[in-house]
Order: C-alpha cells, then sequence, then structure tokens
C-alpha cells in the first residue's frame, strides 16, 4: 500500500504528477463532452477561480466568526429566491450540491410531519419515476419510503392523476422536477401544486437543473411551464448553481417558502463537550471558497449574461433535436424543453453508438432503460459545445450505421451463466468472472456497449447489487509504487 512520502516533494513535482493523473480524464476543454462539466468559457473561469482560491481557507461553519461567508450566502439565497419568483417570506441556504439539498428538503418533510402529522409513523413520499435519484438516496438515508410513479409514457412528465392516486395518509412529501435529469421536461408543477393543497402534503419542486435557465429560456419566448414559488402549494425548491449557472463544483441552494418550515432543516446539539453546535445543512466545517466563486459567477455574467448564453444554447439545442429526429433510426424521448436531448433507437443498440462515439473522440452519456423510459443516450448542450454540433451531428450520422454494420453484443453465454447467479450472495470471484464475460478487466472499461448492455438487461436490483460489487472492487487503496 502507498504511504506518506518520506521527505517533502517540490511543488514542481508535485504539479506535474497531478498534472499526469488527469490525462485519462474526459476532455472537457475541448468542447467535445456533452456532460459532466458545465464550462463558462475562459474568461468567466478565470474569475471563479480567483474568487475560489480567495475564501478557499476561510470556513462557513461559524458566521459570527467568519461574517463574510453570511453575507455571501445571503445574497446568493436572496438571488436565487428572486430569480424563482418567491417573495419575502422565502428562506434558505447554500449547499454542496443538488443532492444535499434533496437530502436536507427529504430530512425537513420528514421532520415537519413528525411535528405536524404526528400519526404518521412510516412516511412516504411520492416520487415520479423520472424525479432523480437523490430522492430515493434521500428516503433510504433518512428512512422514508419511496413510492415511484410511472409518467406519462409520450411526454414523460409527471401524470398528476397517478401522483394524486398514489398520495395515502402517511404521504408528508409529493416531488415534481423542472426539469428532469433524463429527458430534460418540466412537471406540470401546477397540478401538483392543488394536489398538494387539497392533500395538505409539502410539494417539492426539483429545478436543479432547470431553475436558473428556465426563466432566461421563457424571456425568449420558449413555453416554459410555471414551475417557481408563485405556484400554489410549492413549498420547496431546489436549484444548483454548479450547473447551468456555471459556478464552480459544490454549489447548490435550497429555497423554502418560509422560515416556519425551514426551522424543520436545522440541527442544534447542545449535548457534547465542544463548541455548540448548529447546522442548518449537512457539511459543518467547509470553505467558503464555492460561494465566492458562486457569487463571483452570478456578478461576473449578470442578467443580461446570462440571458444571451441561454440564448446560444437553446438555438443550438433546436437545431440539434430537429437534426437528430432526421438521421435514420433515431428518434427522441420526450420534446426537450431545456438544452437536453434524450434520443433511442428501435434499429441499433445505443451503447454501441456510445462506443462509436468515444472512438471519434466524442463524450456522450448512456441512460439506461427504466419505467417506460427506453434506453437511450442523453446530451447537455453547453455554450462550449455549440460551435461543434455539425461535427458532432455528422459523427453521429456515422456512428449509427457503424453500430448497424457491427456485430451485435455477444451476450449469449453471458445470459445463460447470468441465469444461475446467486445475487444476494456475489462473490469476489463470481463477480470478476461476470465483468470478464462483459469484456470488463480489473479497473475502468474501455468499451462500455457490452457491460451497459448487460446492465440494461438486468432486473434492478441485480444490477445494484452488481454495481456495488464493482465500486467496492474499484475503490481499493493506491499499491505501493516500489514494489511494482
Ligand atoms: C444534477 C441533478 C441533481 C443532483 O445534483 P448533484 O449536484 O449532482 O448532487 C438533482 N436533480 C436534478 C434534476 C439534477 O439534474
Amino acid at each position: 500500500m502507498r504511504r506518506i512520502p518520506p521527505r517533502g516533494r517540490s511543488k514542481a513535482e508535485i504539479l506535474r504528477d497531478l498534472e499526469q493523473f488527469r490525462a485519462h480524464d474526459v476532455d472537457w476543454r475541448s468542447g467535445r463532452t456533452w456532460a459532466y462539466v458545465y464550462d463558462p468559457g475562459p474568461e468567466a473561469e478565470e474569475v471563479i477561480k480567483e474568487a475560489y482560491m480567495m475564501y478557499l481557507s476561510e470556513n462557513g461553519l461559524d458566521p459570527t466568526a467568519f461574517p463574510s461567508a453570511l453575507q455571501l450566502e445571503r445574497e446568493l439565497v436572496a438571488m436565487a429566491a428572486s430569480h424563482l419568483r418567491g417573495d419575502e417570506n422565502v428562506v434558505g441556504n447554500f449547499t454542496s450540491g443538488g443532492t444535499e439539498s434533496i437530502l436536507l428538503a427529504v430530512k425537513t418533510a420528514r421532520d415537519w410531519a413528525r411535528a405536524e402529522r404526528p400519526h404518521i409513523r412510516e412516511p412516504e413520499i411520492v416520487l415520479p419515476v423520472t424525479a432523480h435519484a437523490a430522492f430515493q438516496k434521500a428516503a433510504h438515508y433518512f428512512c422514508l419510503k419511496p413510492v415511484l410513479v410511472p409518467v406519462d409514457p409520450r411526454t414523460f412528465k409527471a401524470d398528476p392523476e397517478r401522483m394524486a392516486a398514489a398520495v395515502t395518509p402517511n404521504t408528508v412529501l409529493i416531488v415534481g422536477s423542472a426539469v428532469s435529469y433524463a429527458h430534460g421536461v418540466v412537471d406540470p408543477i401546477v397540478e401538483l401544486g392543488k394536489i398538494a393543497q387539497e392533500r395538505g402534503v409539502l410539494l417539492h419542486v426539483d429545478a436543479c437543473m432547470g431553475g436558473f435557465l428556465l426563466p432566461y429560456f421563457r424571456r425568449l419566448g420558449a413555453p416554459v411551464p410555471d414551475f417557481e414559488f408563485h405556484v400554489p402549494g410549492v413549498t420547496s425548491i431546489s436549484m444548483d448553481f454548479h450547473k447551468y449557472a456555471f459556478a464552480a463544483k459544490g454549489a447548490s441552494v435550497i429555497l423554502y417558502r418560509n422560515a416556519e418550515l425551514r426551522q424543520y432543516q436545522i440541527f442544534t446539539c447542545a449535548t457534547w463537550t465542544g463548541y455548540t453546535m448548529i447546522n442548518p445543512t449537512v457539511q459543518s466545517t467547509k470553505s467558503a471558497g464555492p460561494m465566492a466563486a458562486a457569487w463571483a459567477v452570478l456578478n461576473f455574467f449578470g442578467d443580461e449574461g446570462y440571458l444571451e448564453l441561454a440564448r446560444k444554447v437553446l438555438e443550438a439545442t433546436r437545431y440539434i433535436a430537429q437534426e437528430i429526429e432526421r438521421i435514420p433510426g433515431l428518434r427522441l424521448l420526450g420534446q426537450p424543453e431545456m438544452n437536453l436531448i434524450a434520443f433511442t433507437s428501435d434499429e441499433v443498440n445505443v451503447f454501441q453508438i456510445v462506443d462509436e462515439m468515444k472512438a471519434r473522440g466524442w463524450y456522450v452519456q448512456p441512460q439506461l432503460g427504466f419505467g417506460g423510459s427506453k434506453e437511450n443516450i442523453h446530451l447537455s448542450i453547453n455554450p462550449a459545445n455549440v460551435r461543434w454540433a455539425d461535427a458532432l451531428l455528422a459523427d453521429l450520422r456515422a456512428s449509427v450505421e457503424a453500430a448497424r454494420q457491427g456485430s451485435a453484443e455477444d451476450l449469449g453465454a453471458l445470459r445463460e451463466w447470468l441465469a444461475g447467479v446467486d445475487w444476494e450472495h456475489l462473490t469476489p470471484e463470481a463477480l470478476r468472472n461476470l465483468l470478464s464475460m462483459a469484456g470488463v478487466g480489473s479497473g475502468l472499461p474501455q468499451r462500455m456497449a457490452a457491460i451497459s448492455t448487460l446492465l440494461n438487461q438486468l432486473p434492478p436490483a441485480a444490477a445494484e447489487k452488481l454495481l456495488t460489487a464493482y465500486f467496492n472492487d474499484l475503490y481499493r487503496p493506491a499499491g505501493d509504487p516500489s514494489r511494482g
């Protein structure tokens, strides 16, 4: 196992190593990666980095010691709340990301129900199948029961009738997305708000992805449905700065209709021997860097700057979506309401298309099939991607044809073998066997089509087991370099 080096090393050596570590990462700076990085361009990047570094060591733990952190947070929350049409009662907190915002919204709903609906013993959250997996993670962490509800099979939007039917006396929270990650569509929040009010439950709008840009798209004339705080029944909204506000990673916000509801989010502890513990969010000691960077980028672009960025990606998205529909063998899943596109094929294996695109220097994201949404390919269209639209489309056409010609991934033997797998007791040997049959050695796979095809065909519980075992193996302590 690797040890702490016996003597300190030079800055030059250290930075060279760090540079080498990322040689095999996706090359996001090229503009050929259509996921993961929300690239604001080099000028904004410089401002973000300087602001981040300036506040790197300031601690957001204690606002009495660092009033600057409190100031940044209050300004960010205010800008987010007014952007999402909140009135002066709306409150919120800065968090490390969409997942933390969602964890907090769910924990708050649970603790609200403990106080306001004390008869509920087994609280439930009603989720369209398109709601982000972070809600199921929150339910898992905080012991609520997730109730998954099918969506409209054509639009992939939540179906209000089915959502209403899923509400029981144990329901504490229902969820809608603006937009959903997978298909980039806005759920009918106005209808969900009516259900929430009629049934006396909370409604969280997950606007992690869409909250920031959708209001700009609306101003540009796009038909964006209402999803913000002016919709009656909406009680909380999450919005990520580190997606389409283009902030540095580690930046999101959770907003509540009023402070009365937000009180259930805050954890305080006066029963230990250390400093007085008051944590509004999950993290305790935290760098103020992400907050400073988010504040800096909002001030750098300003409202007009974001409107221009929105115009650019909206036009590119419409163009790419229209051209994809013209490629023989491809079709869109839903009609994108943001700069996210999901498309599939009924003729070729989409996972082979992903590998063919990778061989041509593009990263596009595969999504497995679930709940009426067929396996598909996902594109996030960033400002940095826009100039590559035609090149992407040309290679996409070529990749579909290559995938059509190529041999189908041979899963025959694998399928037979799978039938005999004991998923409850998956041994390390069985796992290695399984992965090598899918063409994955130890470490990270190069071609993903076989493994994706396999995962797509497994029952979800089996796929979860397999992925857990794989990651349990992947995150091993680094070896000792002197032993080779
Ligand atoms: C990205 C995303 C999340 C989760 O956010 P993280 O910042 O990755 O934790 C939640 N909901 C939606 C709709 C998202 O797109």
